[in-house]
């Protein structure tokens, strides 16, 4: 877990989170979570990226395990569950208002960007958007402060305590559903997608 200011980007982190990507990563400002094998989670982006797009998003979930396994949630219709949550549950709106006002102030500590006044990520602070962002949020400050992140993370077919690189590195793609080292999945054979 790690809020700003971040530790500066070493060349071999960049080089991991867009192996992750898929892409080159842009406008890294560090790692704010990390696996327990020390591969990063969730990566820290600038505000403003280099070529001056405002960039919402500081916290965005990298590591293809946990990515698969939102994306998963998300295809299961968890998006309108934690929304009908949110609509009864006046507490919880109250929480997530304060994770809303918590996200900008993180990134308000970087830089303050004008076209993003008031824009957070995921859908705060009245509506679930993205698990991706709600998740890598509850990664990057720890439990407590996103609550729907939180319930997300929960419901999730991922914990950060375990280390599912190997598996997402064998496979070269993120998967939908793993192969499963340390957890158990119920598929025993080798990954059959194409390397990459
Ligand atoms: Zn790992």
């Amino acid at each position: 877990m790690t809020r700003p200011p971040f530790t500066p980007p070493t060349e071999l982190e960049i080089a991991a989170v867009s192996r992750q990507l898929g892409r080159p990563a842009r406008g890294v400002l560090g790692i704010a979570a990390r696996c327990v094998c020390g591969e990063p989670t969730v990566v820290a982006t600038s505000p403003r990226l280099e070529d001056g797009t405002p960039f919402p998003t500081l916290y965005y979930l990298t590591h293809p395990a946990a990515t698969a396994a939102v994306s998963t949630l998300e295809a299961n219709g968890e998006m309108s569950r934690l929304g009908a949550l949110l609509e009864a549950d006046e507490e919880l709106r109250a929480a997530y208002l304060r994770a809303h006002e918590s996200y900008l102030s993180d990134r308000n500590q970087i830089e303050v960007v004008a076209e993003l006044d008031g824009i957070s990520a995921g859908g705060m602070p009245s509506r679930v958007k993205c698990l991706h962002a709600l998740v890598a949020h509850s990664l990057a400050v720890g439990p407590g402060i996103n609550p729907i992140g939180d319930l997300a993370l929960e419901a999730a077919d991922w914990i950060p305590e375990v280390c599912e690189c190997r598996d997402a590195a064998d496979s070269g793609v993120a998967r939908s559903s793993g192969v499963g080292g340390a957890r158990p999945r119920g598929t025993g054979g080798e990954p059959t997608e194409a390397r990459t």
